[in-house]
């Protein structure tokens, strides 16, 4: 078998994925319907910013991938480790790096403080495989069985932990919010310097730029001993084997195939400010303040390449949907955060754009992990390159596209013995 792999969806799984079947002299051909690679990590120049279309971080301590970046060369900006929540009308600090302001901070009650460090301890000792085998069960009901205070859930997990899974609730699986406290231990949060599309970027400038097939949506995908796909346009493709590398949703809709198909929805409002509302590279948090923000970042406090000289990017992410239109959801949205940073000048800002992103976070209840799919499917030729046969993450992602062309090559080898 000497044919080319086809591979839809030029995420980054379907980029790894790509990456490591051309490195083994495969031949491979990335088609995606979006006009350039990188799935659901982008970042568009607008007006001399540099918006990523929602709110999304990279843990340094992700083994995958670590194993599949070259870290050094994507300019990393750290954000302070921690966050500033607000709660009854006041900024409270909350420091992973500075246990003497925790220590003396009476925000967090000590039995929690005692109970985190107790977690932390126990996480770090526990290789990321235990994380992924333990018990599973709703990521609140872990808190609580812990010992974890009210007063810890409702002024710290809710609004810090629900920004990261989209879900305030913390109805999902307590193993992916122990894998991410874990990460969050071990490493830094960064950025890279020009938005989180460089990290596709990077995987994919070591591929040849004809290789990928932009705006070619693939409506159909068939197994077999000639696995093929079926373009939009009707033009049918036959391929040596199909990684299906789109969101999972899709690629159920693809094959036909039972995968999962939930996501949690964002809406993330980017303004352009004269001034930051807060000096740090801080993830702000909305513990109980009415209103719908979750959280904001002065995104140039992270990276000031993220806007033009003397300009300034914030970003404000709600969960969820809404029906009303741009205009009026970023004048609420600036409504709100006048509020919350009194002085600051917020009713000046202007809104660059508003980012609906539906399929934002895979939804991940308790016990996904063991009934996760796998990168092979009972579709013959055909192979799953996808987060979702690992966990919804930039290393879920990446740890997927490895362990597909594994199987890719693995069906190649046995197929030429
Ligand atoms: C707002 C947001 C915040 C996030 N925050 C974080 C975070 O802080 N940390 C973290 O680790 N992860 C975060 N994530 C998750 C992370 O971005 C994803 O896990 C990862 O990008 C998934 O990669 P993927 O390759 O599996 O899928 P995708 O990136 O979804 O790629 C799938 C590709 O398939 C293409 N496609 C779909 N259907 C078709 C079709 N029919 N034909 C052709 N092409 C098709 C799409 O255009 C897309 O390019 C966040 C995601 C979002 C959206």
């Amino acid at each position: 078998m000497g044919g080319q792999i086809v591979i839809v969806g030029a995420g980054l799984a379907g980029l790894v994925c790509a990456r490591k079947l051309r490195n083994a002299g495969k031949n491979v051909l990335l088609m995606d319907k979006a006009d350039r690679p990188g799935g659901r990590m982008r970042t568009d120049p607008i007006d001399g910013f540099r918006v990523d279309r929602g709110f999304q971080v990279l843990f340094t301590a992700y083994p995958n991938a670590d194993r599949e970046l070259v870290y050094e060369d994507l300019d990393l900006q750290e954000f302070l480790p921690g966050a500033r929540v607000l709660w009854e009308g006041k900024f409270h600090e909350i420091r992973r790096d500075d246990p003497i302001s925790m220590a003396l901070s009476s925000f967090i009650p000590t039995s929690d403080k005692l109970r985190t460090a107790s977690l932390n301890l126990e996480l770090g000792a526990r290789s990321i495989g235990h994380v992924w085998q333990g018990q599973d069960q709703p990521a609140l009901e872990m808190l609580v069985s812990r010992g974890f205070s009210q007063q810890f859930i409702d002024r710290f997990a809710r609004p810090f932990f629900g920004g990261v899974f989209l879900d305030r609730n913390l109805e999902g699986s307590a193993n992916m919010m122990q894998f991410v406290w874990k990460m969050l231990n071990e490493g830094d949060t960064v950025l890279p310097a020009l938005g989180i599309e460089e990290v596709p970027r990077q995987v994919f400038a070591d591929l040849p730029e004809d290789c990928f097939q932009g705006e070619c949506e693939v409506v159909s995908v068939s197994g077999g001993t000639t696995p093929s796909v079926k373009l939009s346009n009707g033009d049918l493709i036959e391929a040596e084997a199909v990684v299906v590398a789109t969101d999972s949703e899709s690629a159920s809709k693809l094959t036909g195939l039972p995968l999962p198909t939930e996501f949690k929805s964002s809406i993330t409002v980017s303004f352009a400010a004269d001034a930051r509302p807060v000096e740090e590279p801080v993830i702000v948090l909305n513990g109980d303040f009415p209103g719908r923000v979750n959280h904001v970042i002065a995104m140039s406090a992270v990276s000031p390449a993220l806007a033009p000289q003397g300009r300034e990017l914030v970003s404000a992410t709600i969960l969820g949907v809404s029906d009303k239109s741009d205009v009026a959801l970023a004048a609420d949205v600036r409504y709100e955060l006048a509020q919350w940073f009194p002085g600051k000048n917020v009713r000046q800002w202007s809104p660059l754009r508003v980012d609906r992103i539906l399929k934002a976070q895979l939804v991940q209840s308790p016990g996904f992990f063991a009934s996760r799919p796998s990168n092979e499917t009972r579709l013959e030729g055909v192979f799953l390159a996808s987060e979702c046969t690992e966990n919804g993450s930039i290393d879920g992602a990446a740890l997927s596209g490895v362990k597909c062309a594994e199987a890719v090559l693995a069906r190649s080898a046995v197929a030429s013995s």
